[in-house]
């Protein structure tokens, strides 16, 4: 199927509250390298209230503990919803606090425990110890292997029973600095701590994630097309095992 005439529907989950550092750079990586490929992007911004609709990839940024409280309330209220979905096949990616928010719960230092959706089966407790500098990552799944990117988190994460960690930890802490893993999936659902953002560096994971969700919502596997990643690459590489 020639990628030309294509349509990928993207959602951006309440970027009011969860959009720390320049998050939305992984919305508009994602946008960009469909519609240089003459992919049509039909994309919706979910705020607080809206009625959660039908796509192909949902989107959901970071955040301080405040703003997590009020999303988790919202997000909990509609999990039905993002489980049928999930189960449909669509494509989520969520960075450190709206990646917390894809497990059991989150337990923030001195407030009650936040409901998490179950997207992946994973908990988050908060640490004692902020977790801030730059990460690598060497993934089984992705080629080239590495992920880079910077995380700023209390939050130790935990994956369990199913869920796959993106990847082992090269560089910095990741979800919980003990058992080296960073991230997690399950079926097409992607959480990280890598906030940068995350896919302007990483061009192959934004390329992976495009096409789950072409995949889905054409039921058959779609290779894209080369693009010019000169910048890109160059970026990727330079901050490879570089801890700060
Ligand atoms: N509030 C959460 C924590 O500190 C998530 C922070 C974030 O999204 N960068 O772990």
């Amino acid at each position: 199927m020639e990628e030309k005439n294509l349509k990928i529907s993207i959602a951006h989950l309440y970027p009011k509250l969860l959009n720390l550092y320049g998050d939305l750079g992984n919305i508009i990586t994602l946008t960009k390298r469909c519609q240089w490929r003459g992919i049509e992007v039909e994309f919706e911004q979910i705020n607080i209230g809206d009625k959660i609709k039908n796509h192909d990839l949902y989107f959901i940024g970071g955040g301080q503990d405040k703003q997590q409280e009020e999303v988790a309330e919202e997000l909990y209220s509609n999990r039905e919803e993002f489980l049928a979905q999930r189960d449909d096949g669509a494509v989520f990616l969520g960075i450190c606090g709206g990646y917390q928010l894809f497990g059991h719960y989150y337990k923030p230092h001195d407030k009650d425990q936040l409901k998490g959706i179950s997207l992946m089966d994973a908990y988050t407790v908060a640490g004692k110890k902020r977790f801030i500098g730059n990460v690598t990552v060497e993934t089984d799944f992705l080629s080239p292997k590495t992920l880079v990117g910077f995380e700023n988190h209390s939050g130790l994460t935990y994956i369990q029973g199913d869920t796959k960690p993106l990847g082992n930890v090269v560089v910095g802490n990741g979800n919980n600095s003990k058992d080296g893993f960073e991230g997690g999936r399950f079926k097409n659902v992607f959480g990280t701590y890598l906030h940068g953002s995350l896919l302007p560096k990483n061009p192959h994971f934004a390329d992976y994630l495009i096409s789950l969700a072409l995949e889905k919502r054409y039921g058959e596997k779609i290779k894209l097309s080369n693009l010019d990643d000169f910048i890109e690459v160059q970026t990727h590489n330079s901050l490879i095992n570089k801890p700060y």
